[in-house]
């Protein structure tokens, strides 16, 4: 399997085969319709139109006709054969590769959420979007130049070498010796030049990405007056696949003359063969003219093998990056044998938890211990960069404690399934974002089962119904880019919606730090009233109002909890966190 490794097929290959043989019945029609229609739409057809050619030029007028219409209906007969085949065929692969795609494009889908917090928050999601899209039409690809040009290729050259071997033995060698090599220079230089393609691929790729970040952060580069910048950054991304292009497309060029010459050399030598063959009279002028027509057609199809071959190698190359990622294995994976959920109130607890980030040389916590009792309303602050969403992501298990373990009421988190897991969490980020959904899609989102009537009361009570009810359509208005946009203050009301339909006996909200406007602000800290009653809470808290609430305040720095107590009792204790309350802005605390 050395050619396949020089053709960088990688795993795709594997991936691409085993979808490929999935409907067996029709996979077998495919790989057998094609062989059977070119042998009787061409090399028998081939075969009579030589007999025919022979007869029509040694006929003399006033001869008998009859003989040559019947080979005229035989060849008619062979065409039609030909004509029944294909069109068969065609039906069967078009069924055959609709059905595959739908099966492939679903698996991937359900593979994606099996990856990593740290890989969707390190992906580009324009990218991701299109390597999916580029796997897609890879494999359609390559279903297709394997079934029409591979294996029909492939049977005209054998069938039509066992012909004249047959009826030209010396003609039959000839093609039997050149159709290989001929093949062989083709595929070998094709291979030589797979990582020229690969590269303009990844360049390709990069460029498509720096367009899609640079598109959604348009208003930010205006704000910044940094146009003339990104244009810059831009250029370079694009020279460097202008190069890789040019290079690729150069060795095509190289590839095309190579070809040329080694198919004008048997073309002469295969005509004056059959000249000398005929001259002998070791074959008739009726083999010689079949011979002539199978060669036309194998030079056919061989002078597109090079484009069949580029087309595969571009296929390959473009299936590659979410072949990469399919290979994958997921960072964090299920327990083998899951223990049953005991997650009921929500006792959190940190034991000895020491974590690092991949790839990083420093320990976020070396040893952190952190008991968080049942309904405990617990606000955690310090300065950016202190550790707080990590603690949030080490709970959500988005990342796994290097040592020491996070218990949930008792149970070791690791030791249940992620989903038993963050079904028990409601979470709340910074700065929720909707699926483009109707706004009650996205609020029923919080639970399965959910009736339009809990939807409603929650989101009353979330204060999101008032602004729902103002909207042309109410909770059947698309959000996003089709339908409203809803400022950052409506957002989270609708987040907090969806998290009060969770049954979930924790909360994990992630306070905005953007400002709102006063009145959004109210509703926010009534709706989390609201949604605090009875989970455990625990919130990385930059507002004042929300900080003075709290049971208990945590104040976080560089990884150790330095303060711990109530507002009133950290206040009183004169430190960290009556610092940070001296230096509070706006009513949220500086970082
Ligand atoms: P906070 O939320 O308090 O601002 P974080 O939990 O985000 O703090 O960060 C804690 C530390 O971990 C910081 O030193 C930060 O640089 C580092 N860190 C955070 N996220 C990552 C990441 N994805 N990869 C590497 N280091 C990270
Ligand atoms: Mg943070």
């Amino acid at each position: 399997m050395k050619f396949l490794k020089r053709f960088r097929t990688g795993k795709t290959l594997e991936y691409f085969l085993e979808i490929f043989f999935k409907r067996k019945l029709a996979v077998t029609v495919n790989l057998t319709f094609t062989p059977i229609a070119v042998f009787f739409g061409e090399i028998l057809v081939g075969y009579y139109f030589g007999k025919l050619f022979q007869k029509l030029v040694e006929f003399k007028p006033g001869g008998d006709t009859g003989a040559l219409y019947h080979i005229a209906w035989t060849i008619v007969g062979f065409y039609l054969l030909q004509i029944a085949f294909y069109r068969v065929n065609d039906y069967t692969a078009l069924w055959r590769q609709s059905n595959n795609l739908r099966d492939l494009e679903q698996n991937i889908f359900k593979r994606l959420p099996q990856y990593s917090y740290r890989f969707f928050s390190e992906t580009y999601g324009g990218a991701l979007v299109s390597q999916v899209n580029r796997f897609l039409k890879a494999y359609e690809e390559f279903d297709d130049v394997t079934i029409f040009d591979y294996l029909e290729g492939l049977s005209r050259i054998v069938l039509s070498a066992i012909m004249l071997l047959f009826i030209a033995p010396p003609l039959g060698i000839l093609l039997a010796v050149w159709a290989p090599i001929y093949i062989f220079i083709v595929v070998y230089s094709s291979m030589r030049k797979a990582h020229a393609t690969r590269a303009d691929a990844a360049a390709d790729s990069s460029v498509i990405a720096y367009l899609a970040d640079a598109i959604t952060n348009m208003v930010t580069i205006k704000t910044f007056a940094k146009a003339k910048l990104e244009h810059k950054k831009f250029s370079a991304v694009s020279t460097d696949r202008y190069h890789k292009r040019l290079r690729s497309w150069r060795l095509n060029a190289n590839i095309r003359n190579l070809r040329w010459f080694v198919a004008v050399v048997f073309f002469v030598a295969y005509i004056l063969l059959s000249i000398y063959l005929v001259t002998r009279g070791s074959i008739s002028p009726a083999v010689m003219i079949a011979g002539q027509i199978y060669i036309f057609a194998i030079f056919n199809s061989l002078l597109s093998l090079h484009q069949v071959i580029q087309r595969t190698e571009q296929l390959f190359a473009d299936a590659a990056e979410l072949t990469d990622i399919l290979d994958m294995k997921p960072e964090l994976t299920d327990p083998k044998h899951p223990e049953k959920s005991r997650i009921k109130d929500g006792l959190i607890e940190f034991n000895s938890v020491r974590f690092k980030y991949p790839k990083t040389s420093k320990d976020v916590f070396g040893s952190l211990d952190l008991k968080i009792k049942p309904g405990e309303r617990v606000g955690l602050v310090g300065h950016s960069g202190s550790g707080k969403s990590t603690i949030t992501r080490l709970v959500l298990r988005f990342l796994d404690v290097d040592s020491g373990a996070i218990l949930i009421d008792g149970q070791d988190i690791r030791n249940i399934t992620q989903d038993d897991l963050r079904s028990k969490i409601a979470y709340i980020p910074q700065e929720p974002i909707l699926f483009h959904r109707t706004l009650m899609e996205n609020i029923i989102y919080g639970r399965e089962g959910v009736t339009r009537a809990e939807a409603n009361k929650a989101s009353h009570l979330a204060y999101a119904d008032n602004f729902i009810q103002r909207l042309p359509e109410k909770y059947d208005t698309l959000v996003g880019e089709r339908g409203v946009k809803l400022s950052g203050g409506e957002k989270q009301r609708v987040a907090i919606a969806r998290a009060m339909l969770t049954r979930a006996p924790i909360l994990i909200l992630d306070e905005a730090t953007s400002a709102l406007d006063s009145k959004s602000e109210k509703y926010i800290g009534r709706a989390l009233d609201e949604l605090v009653k009875g989970r455990t809470t625990l919130v990385i808290a930059h507002r004042l109002s929300t900080i003075q609430k709290l049971d208990r305040i945590i104040v976080l720095k560089d990884g150790l909890i330095i303060e711990d107590g109530t507002h009133k009792e950290l206040l009183d204790k004169n430190g960290e966190y009556a610092e940070l309350w001296s230096h509070q802005t706006g009513g949220f605390l500086d970082e």
